[in-house]
């Protein structure tokens, strides 16, 4: 069975560079499919501009239509600090077997060790980092160890086991960021092409991010 892929994230808003990476692992990884999930309360940043329920209104407007990706609500419907941990473990509970992929941007993995229970998370799923310009992929101290010692030998050997890999996996360099985005609208600059049209229409008509665009 194909592998399935799990892409958390703030989405706060959700861009081309988020949509433009998991289409491109969705492919080259061969995922039935990919599973967006905004997180509720994370532990490691501040809390998101935008709450739980429009952020997750932004990327259903951005998947919709789209075959075989996902808005996943499970971490916003969970009370307390998401942990992706919790989260992988419930699909894990859902998909007994299944091989399950944890799709991460570079500078998400490099602070992975960060991360409650992190040393489980590779029982659970697979690991899949994306490049994104800026970041390089770590070669010492504890992520090149895991690195080394846990690299798929190729993309296809995702799908042969249900977790435990790390596989690095060059995209597409969209130099995006929701941090970029956000200034930029507060600024009164216009996201188009930066983000899909129906969600550039949410944020003009919520006023999310900045009045009166
Ligand atoms: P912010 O600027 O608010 O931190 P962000 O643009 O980094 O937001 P997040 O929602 O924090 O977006 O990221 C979710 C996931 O998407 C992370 O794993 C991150 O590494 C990845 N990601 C975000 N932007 C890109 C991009 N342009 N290219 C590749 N991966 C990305």
């Amino acid at each position: 069975m194909r592998p399935i892929g799990i892409f958390g994230g703030t989405f706060d808003p959700i861009h081309y560079g988020h949509l433009r990476t998991a289409l491109e692992l969705k492919s080259l990884l061969d995922l039935a499919k990919v599973h967006i999930v905004p997180v509720a309360n994370p532990p490691h940043r501040t809390a998101p501009m935008s709450d739980g329920a429009l952020r997750l209104r932004m990327v259903e407007a951005a998947v919709r239509g789209e075959p075989g990706f996902v808005a996943d609500d499970r971490e916003l419907a969970r009370p307390g600090v998401s942990y992706t941990i919790d989260t992988l473990a419930s699909f894990r509970a859902e998909l007994p077997g299944r091989s399950l992929c944890l799709l991460l941007g570079m500078d998400a993995f490099l602070g992975l060790p960060q991360w409650r229970r992190w040393q489980e998370l590779t029982t659970l799923a697979h690991i899949v980092v994306a490049h994104r310009p800026g970041w390089d992929a770590p070669t010492t101290g504890t992520l090149g160890e895991l690195l080394r010692e846990r690299r798929a030998p190729n993309a296809a050997a995702i799908a042969t086991k249900a977790a435990g890999f790390v596989h690095v996996q060059p995209v597409t360099q969209l130099e995006i960021s929701s941090t970029d985005l956000r200034d930029s609208l507060r600024a009164g600059r216009d996201p188009k092409f930066l983000v899909p049209d129906s969600v550039r229409e949410i944020i003009i008509e919520t006023e999310c991010y900045a009045e009166s665009l």
